[in-house]
């Protein structure tokens, strides 16, 4: 999709009103008329309560279809809401991809006795403990389902670890022990190894496990005729489940079937190298640049803007790149709080939406607010979506030469008639830039698209034009029609 846009449609604290899937499909039109071209929803199954954000997952076939857990919906509405809000992105193009949640299950339906060891929550292959029983929320049966889609039913000996041990009311990482236990290779090698997160841990290791996961994998891309998905907590699975499940998924659904990771890691050899171990298979959003974004916009002009895009996956891998500014996990109260401040949110924004590398993705508390509070950023977001779409096209040269003003020009191209665009951003006092656009444009007269600079520029008959920004904001240039 040319110069497509992702938007994660949701923020943490949307109320529990069941109204998000018949919000977003009355929002279908909008979005596509703003440039939206993908929209990622958030876990979409039955959680183990009604206002669960969807991650502390119970049943990955209750679409909210079934009457479990003391409710019909999910925190978002029904599985009816959900397919119709689908079909009608489909009637406008845009892409749905769905978050999957298989590190977890949370909400069990009864306990189960087995064997554990304790282990270090900062060293979790060092045990604490010898083997000991503990009773855990482990079984699950799925009444209200009644063995629709699918009969199986979850075991201890389905996941390798627990975090709560009922029989003295006590919570820890346990270690479920026992033949074939283990924490699995192919995750992230923080706390030594960081297989366990939260709830029950799915053991990916045990082949009904995989079985049962490829299988729902398949079954919930065609139910809910899905474009692709956004795999959660890639970091706490093994790498190599990730990569045959996206295969069995493409098998069924092609190869286009898209998928981005969420690997919460700012250090970019990390991401290179599960790049590396799944073979490319999957894009990664760029958690590096977010921390460069969010240091940026707390450091203000301190701040050395020729790095913004040092180190980041979009400068390294930029074609499995997902940019982005901020999500539900680093938004204020979130579980990785690291929110971008406001007066930088416009300038990151123009950076993710104009330059030629990345998949963008736009935040819907950065477009609608969060808890109910209109965003401040909308008119400006729509402002750059605008000049995505329309201008944000040809070669990309950088300007990267100055700590507090830093910007690139896009070059336009033949297809798209009158595109071109310069952008800077400034995180300091107002300044300019000299750049050059090519003898071709010499006479051209631009304008600030934005509407922080009244005056036009000349280009002059060398190809260049002087290109001011004011401080602490962004300037969109861009070429005036002619007539
Ligand atoms: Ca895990």
């Amino acid at each position: 999709m040319e110069n497509g846009v992702i938007m994660q449609y949701f923020e943490w604290n949307l109320p529990n009103d069941g109204n998000l899937w018949k919000q977003l499909k009355a929002d279908a039109s909008h979005l596509h008329d703003i440039g939206v071209t993908a929209v990622w929803i958030p876990p979409a199954y039955k959680a183990d309560e009604q206002q669960d954000e969807g991650y502390a997952i119970y049943d990955l076939y209750d679409l909210g279809e079934f009457d479990q857990k003391s409710t019909i919906r999910t925190k978002y509405g029904t599985k009816d809401e959900l397919k119709a809000m689908i079909g009608e992105l489909h009637k406008y193009h845009i892409s749905v991809y769905l978050d999957v949640v298989l590190n977890h299950k949370a909400g069990g339906d009864f306990t189960e006795k087995f064997m554990v060891v304790e282990v270090d929550p900062q060293n979790r292959t060092e045990p604490i403990s010898e083997q000991f029983e503990v009773q855990g929320w482990t079984g699950y049966l799925f009444h209200g389902r009644n063995n629709k889609y699918s009969d199986f039913k979850w075991h201890w000996y389905h996941f390798s670890g627990t975090g709560f041990d009922d029989a003295k009311r006590r919570s820890g990482i346990f270690q479920i022990v026992g033949e074939g236990k283990f924490w699995s290779e192919g995750v992230d090698k923080e706390n030594g190894n960081y297989d366990f997160l939260l709830a029950n841990d799915i053991d990916l290791d045990h082949p009904e496990v995989v079985t049962e996961l490829n299988r729902w994998g398949k079954w919930v891309s065609n139910e809910l005729n899905l474009d692709g998905m956004r795999l959660d907590a890639i970091k706490h699975m093994k790498d190599q489940f990730i990569k045959q499940f996206l295969e069995t998924i493409r098998a069924e659904r092609g190869e286009n079937f898209y998928a981005v990771g969420e690997y919460w890691n700012g250090d970019l050899e990390t991401l290179d190298n599960y790049l590396e171990s799944v073979g490319n298979k999957v894009n990664l959003f760029d958690v590096p640049l977010h921390y460069n974004l969010f240091q940026a916009s707390q450091v203000g002009k301190e701040y050395d803007l020729q790095n913004i895009l040092k180190n980041t996956l979009v400068e390294h891998h930029p074609e499995l790149a997902v940019t982005f500014v901020d999500n539900h996990d680093s938004q204020q109260g979130s579980s990785l709080e690291s929110q971008i401040e406001d007066w930088f949110k416009p300038l990151a924004y123009g950076l993710i939406l104009l330059m030629k590398d990345g998949y963008p993705c736009l935040f819907y508390g950065d477009y609608y607010g969060v808890k109910g509070e209109k965003s401040p950023h909308t008119l400006i977001i729509d402002i750059l979506l605008d000049a995505r779409r329309k201008y944000a096209y040809g070669e990309q040269v950088n300007y990267f030469d100055d700590p507090s003003i830093a910007g690139f020009i896009r070059k336009g191209d033949d297809e798209h008639t009158g595109s071109g665009l310069v952008f800077l951003m400034s995180n300091d006092v107002q300044g300019a830039k000299v750049m050059s656009l090519g003898k071709e444009r010499g006479g051209e007269i631009w304008y600030e698209l934005t509407g922080s600079i009244k005056e036009n520029v000349v280009i002059d008959k060398e190809g260049n034009g002087t290109f001011s920004v004011n401080g602490r904001n962004l300037a969109v240039w861009i070429k005036e029609k002619a007539g």
